[in-house]
């Protein structure tokens, strides 16, 4: 006779997962080119995609260099502590290589600092309309989020020290946040570090660093001296442009490297990626112009919903968010989200942000940008 399950516990396994997890609400990423294309039947090549933040340049030619050199090492696993990178990654930034924790993606350091130091019984706090992954992180490690509402659409930091209360162990800011584009100054940072209990970890989220105007940059790495509890986190993803191999890093005190060490997967960081991350560090002049590229397609953007009598919100990003006017009071940013899929443009809709009445759109080659500008002024008609 086989045992009876024990009658008061529950027969379906997915009943038995804890709470907090089963009532994740799971990450919306941006629709794929190929999912549009299946769906209205149109060739790929006829979509642009301007959703998920991703650089129009695609790969630099040095990173793709450097994948198709490393094919051939594929059969072995990657440096589990991404040795090449790293030090790399120290000398160009003046850090120590003990101060340096690699992730699959920036989004895996900031997993990888919920793991380490969130649990029940704690709480990490983040702004209003502040980037989706935060409230996943903390949620799925059963603690509890504290959201700050957002002050001009931004984070709100007096606000956020306040509420920082005695379980409270992260503090998550993107700067600049996503999806708003907004930005804090470094006097403004500074200042909330200095005020932050020692035992609470700030996570500094600098995933849009490198499209920074020089005089908006703010050094964050000289304060990880004189602030143990500061986390930075960068990425390849956005102006290096491999969103697609996933890499990102972070800088912070060697104690504290240590611990995200210990939850790190052993080999997070794949072998091409490594590769390639090294090879894109190196390539200044690729770095520069998607700097460039963005600032002018900034401009042609918010110049083309001036033209349509469009509000933005201002952004430090690669992205910015246009406000859809309602129609007799009734919210019309997603019929116009549908309107731009049916004319082959994906963006980025961002109700689930707080934000029901704007779409998110990523800067593009100036081309995108125009095609763009065009699908929204028929969307509108
Ligand atoms: N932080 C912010 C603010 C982001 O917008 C993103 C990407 N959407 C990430 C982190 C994560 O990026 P990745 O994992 O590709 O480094």
């Amino acid at each position: 006779m086989s045992a009876q399950p024990t009658p008061t516990l529950p027969q379906d396994p997915c009943e038995a997962a804890p709470p907090y997890v089963r009532a994740i609400a799971p990450y919306q990423p941006g629709k794929p080119i190929s999912e549009l294309a299946r769906e209205l039947g149109l060739a790929e090549s006829g979509i642009i995609k301007l959703a998920s933040n991703e650089n129009p340049l695609g790969v630099s030619p040095a990173a793709r260099a450097a994948i198709e050199a490393a094919l051939p090492e594929l059969g072995r696993y990657p440096d589990g502590n991404g040795f090449a990178l790293k030090s790399a990654l120290a000398a160009r930034y003046g850090v120590p290589l003990d101060g340096i924790v690699l992730g699959n993606g920036s989004n895996d350091v900031l997993e990888m600092v919920a793991i380490a130091f969130l649990g029940p019984g704690r709480a990490a706090v983040y702004a209003q309309h502040a980037f989706a992954v935060y409230p996943l992180a903390t949620q799925a490690r059963g603690a509890r989020g504290i959201v700050v509402p957002a002050k001009n659409r931004g984070h709100d930091l007096p606000a956020m020290r306040k509420a920082i209360d005695a379980e409270t162990r992260v503090v998550f800011i993107a700067n600049p946040n996503n999806p708003t584009g907004t930005l804090l100054s470094g006097a403004e940072l500074e200042a909330f570090l200095r005020d932050v209990p020692p035992h609470v970890v700030v996570v500094l989220d600098e995933a849009y660093n490198e499209y920074l105007p020089a005089a908006a940059r703010y050094d964050s790495l000289a304060w990880l001296a004189r602030h143990r509890n500061l986390v930075v986190t960068r990425t390849f993803s956005k102006a290096y442009g491999l969103a697609g191999l996933r890499v990102g890093f972070a800088f912070c005190d060697a104690p504290v490297a240590d611990l995200l060490n210990r939850v790190r997967q052993p080999f997070n960081v794949n072998e091409l990626a490594l590769v390639a991350a090294v090879a894109a560090l190196g390539d200044d002049a690729f770095v520069r112009r998607s700097h460039d590229l963005n600032l002018s397609g900034l401009q042609q953007l918010t110049d083309g919903f001036g033209r349509l009598g469009l509000a933005w919100i201002p952004s430090s990003g690669n992205f910015v968010s246009v406000e859809i006017p309602r129609a007799n009071g009734a919210h019309r940013a997603g019929a116009v989200f549908e309107s731009l899929l049916r004319q082959g443009v994906i963006v980025r809709p961002v109700g689930g942000y707080g934000l029901p009445d704007h779409l998110r759109v990523t800067v593009g080659l100036p081309e995108e940008n125009g095609r763009f500008l065009t699908a929204l002024a028929a969307a509108l008609r």
